[in-house]
This record gives structure tokens, C-alpha cells and sequence, in this order.
């Protein structure tokens, strides 16, 4: 099997080459500019960072990357999709003024921001697979719409996948709420009764008349015509209705890898993954923990794949930082080397996912590193 290239760049810089410039030389280095740009909408997919949360990507590599690809000819959007969790991105109002609290702004990057899957992450289409395990993942339509996909990942740790990448941030980042519930959830949504103020609205919307509300006045799902569509949870603002039982960390991963598939499905693709803060966590949380390894870099690859094994790679072999959690639970262990995700969570499997995404042909594991 051929090997794919990732270009990687450290973080080492003058004064005639600062880290934008850097990130800048990498993607064309990459082969960026081999795609045909002129009057393409180009998605450019990048987590906001929930409020609170200072580890995701800073916004002056988006506004760089945006003005390159503007030059180019494209017509370039930062997007992402609402959470399926309350917080504050799980609607697209609360989700901008998130974005632009963060820096996503008119006047720190030249663009505009476009909340993939819509007012309360409904707006979604079905993208047919036929994937062994999600047959249509349902994902965010201005992503559908998109004509070229742009990948901007926070290369950190997380707690159900393992690690968050350039798999992960497709798959999962562009899910509609529905598409969430299916990628966590290994059954039907559940009504949590003490939250539920018998509104109706689930009801209302409830495509499969799934949904009554009982003698005490709150909403019953009969599960003889759920489909598990996700729409309640997406609707419901007091969060009544809610995920059912999680999936195992693989089932997730191989989810996620078939979500990820829908995404780029046939479409130019290009994803540059940001080695920095690489905090234990994901940036949905309204707090990041302190970083686990030194930053290390950006890396850029064409393959999504290759790129998270890359990136994972070159996690295991740095140096613990010293006063990271995941030091202080292994004092006395040498830990360069180890993988290090999986030390922080046993209980999630991420290469599972590399394997399924291998299989299902998003690109091959098997990388060249080339420094740039
Ligand atoms: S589950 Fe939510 S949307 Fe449905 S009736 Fe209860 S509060 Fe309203
Ligand atoms: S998941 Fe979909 S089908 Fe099931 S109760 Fe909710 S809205 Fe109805």
C-alpha cells in the first residue's frame, strides 16, 4: 500500500517567517493551490471553542488560511454544527455569538460564518453511504452544499474517542444534532420526566407520531415508531429530551470515520491539523485542562487519515509535560513513547477508527513526513 504525504512544519520561527507565514508555506508546500478554487464555496470547518475554553484554534491562522483561499478565487465560510449537549453553541444564535466572542469575527477574519445545520440543527441532509454502521449519515447542509471542504483541527486528547483530529472534526463537527445522536447513542433517545415541561414541541415535530404526552403531562416516547431521527433532542430547550445509552468508544470511532466519509464525499478535500495546546480534552468544554505534551507543530496532508495517525504518532513519542494531569497520575512512569491518550482513557479504543476509516477507503494509515 502507497504511503501518503503529510508536511509538517515546527514552531521554530524569525523575524522574516512568523508562524502564519509558516502555516502559509505548508499548505502550499502541501499542494493546497492544486485544487481549483475559482468561484467555489469552500467550507472551512473549525471548532469556535466553547466560551471558557482557551485551547481551540487561534482565529488569525483561520483569517491567513481564509485570505489565501480568497485569492484563489473561492468563496470561503467558517462553519461548524450545533452541539447536541446544552452549552453554549447548541443553537446556531447562541453558536455565533460564541463564534464571534472567540475571535471568529467580521474583523479578525475576513469571512463569514455559517452554522452548518441551522437555527437548532435540523437542517441537515442525508448523505447516502450505505456505511456498516450509520446508512446515511445526516450531516449539516451548508456543508452538503459546499462545494470543496477545508479542515482546520485541534489536534487534542478526548474523552470518548480518544483523540480529537482531522477525523473527528468532520465527522462529528459536521453532524446535525440528529447525526450526534447517532454517532454517541447505541439507542433511542430518552425523556428525562423532571426536566419535561410538557411544551409539546417534540411532540409537534415528531416526523413518526412517536411522541404523546402522558397523564402527568409529560412527553412518552413509544419506541415501536421511533426511528431515533434525533429531532426531539434537537428541539427540546430544557433538556427533557436526551441521549439514550452511549456507544463504546469503537462503535464511535467507526462512526465518526463513516460521518467523516460523508462529509468529503465527492468533493476536494484539504485538512491541516494544529499540534498546539494539546489539551486531555475536547474544546466543547467550557474549560481546557493543562496541556499533556510541548506544542509540537501544523501538519497538512490531503489524507485525513494518514494526517491523525501522523499527528497521534508524533504525540506518543513527545516528552509529558511536568505539571499535566496526566503527569501527575504517572509520577514515576516514563512515558515518551507511550500513548498517551490512551493512558488519560483507558476506556476509548482511536484506532479503531484509523482502521475503519483505512477500510472504508478514506485514505490509507501509512505516511511519508515531510518537514517543511
Ligand atoms: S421533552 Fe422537551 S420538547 Fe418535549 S414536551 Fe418535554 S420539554 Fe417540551
Ligand atoms: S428520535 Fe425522532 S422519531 Fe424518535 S421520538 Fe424523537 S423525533 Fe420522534
Amino acid at each position: 500500500m502507497e504511503a501518503s504525504t503529510v508536511y509538517f512544519t515546527n514552531l521554530r520561527t524569525t523575524p522574516s517567517s512568523n508562524l502564519l507565514d509558516k502555516m502559509e508555506r505548508l499548505v502550499k508546500r502541501a499542494g493546497i493551490e492544486r485544487i481549483d478554487f475559482k468561484n467555489q464555496f469552500v467550507a472551512v470547518k473549525i471548532h469556535f471553542g466553547e466560551p471558557g475554553n482557551l485551547a481551540y484554534i487561534r482565529p488569525n491562522y483561520a483569517a491567513r488560511l481564509v485570505k489565501l483561499l480568497q485569492n484563489l478565487g473561492a468563496k470561503p465560510f467558517l462553519t461548524d454544527s450545533n452541539t447536541l449537549y446544552s452549552g453554549k453553541r447548541a443553537n446556531a444564535v447562541d453558536h455565533l455569538h460564541s463564534a464571534m466572542l472567540n475571535g471568529f469575527n467580521p474583523i479578525a477574519v475576513p469571512c463569514n460564518v455559517i452554522i452548518a445545520d441551522g437555527l437548532k440543527g435540523t437542517d441537515c441532509r442525508e448523505v447516502p453511504i450505505n456505511g456498516a454502521y450509520c446508512k446515511a449519515p445526516k450531516i449539516g447542509t451548508a456543508v452538503v452544499d459546499a462545494d470543496i471542504i477545508i479542515s482546520m483541527n485541534h489536534f487534542k486528547g478526548h474523552e470518548q474517542s480518544g483523540f480529537g483530529g482531522a477525523l473527528k472534526n468532520l465527522g462529528m463537527g459536521c453532524a446535525s444534532v440528529g447525526g450526534k445522536l447517532e454517532l454517541h447513542s447505541s439507542s433511542q433517545p430518552v425523556i428525562d420526566a423532571e426536566n419535561c415541561t410538557g411544551c409539546r414541541v417534540c411532540a409537534k415535530y415528531c416526523a413518526q407520531a412517536a411522541i404523546r404526552l402522558d397523564k402527568e403531562k409529560k412527553a412518552a416516547i413509544d419506541y415501536r415508531k421511533c426511528v431515533g431521527c434525533g429531532q426531539c433532542v434537537a428541539l427540546c430547550q430544557y433538556s427533557a429530551a436526551v441521549l439514550g445509552q452511549d456507544d463504546t468508544s469503537e462503535r464511535l470511532n467507526y462512526k465518526i470515520a463513516e460521518y467523516a466519509k460523508a462529509v468529503l464525499w465527492e468533493k476536494p478535500h484539504f485538512h491541516l491539523s494544529f499540534i498546539m495546546n494539546v489539551s486531555p480534552e475536547c474544546d466543547c468544554w467550557n474549560h481546557n485542562d493543562a496541556a499533556i505534551v510541548p506544542d509540537l507543530g501544523i501538519a497538512a496532508s490531503f489524507n485525513p487519515v494518514a494526517l491523525d495517525q501522523a499527528c497521534a504518532d508524533m504525540v506518543t513519542q513527545a516528552p509529558v509535560l511536568p505539571n499535566s494531569g496526566l503527569a501527575q497520575t504517572h509520577p514515576h512512569a516514563h512515558l515518551q513513547g507511550r500513548d498517551k491518550f490512551r493512558l488519560m482513557h483507558p476506556e476509548t479504543n482511536w484506532q479503531a477508527g484509523l482502521d475503519h476509516a483505512e477500510k472504508i477507503g478514506l485514505g490509507v494509515k501509512k505516511y511519508e513526513l515531510i518537514t517543511v
